[in-house]
């Protein structure tokens, strides 16, 4: 998989913030149907660290 920066770290899969999932998925936010900008796309992957 190709490297995936990511600054969430309190995501169970974020390790020196890249992120170690075997894939992710990411998706349009809330309402939008068409993503205008990145803060219109959330990861669905995300796990909170326990
Ligand atoms: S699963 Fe999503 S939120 Fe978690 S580290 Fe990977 S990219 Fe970031």
């Amino acid at each position: 998989m190709a490297d995936i920066k990511c600054s969430v770290e309190n995501c169970e899969f974020n390790g020196k913030k890249f992120c170690h999932a075997s894939a992710i998925e990411v998706a349009t936010n809330g309402h939008a149907f068409n993503a205008q900008s990145s803060e219109e796309t959330i990861c669905r992957t995300f796990r909170p660290k326990k």
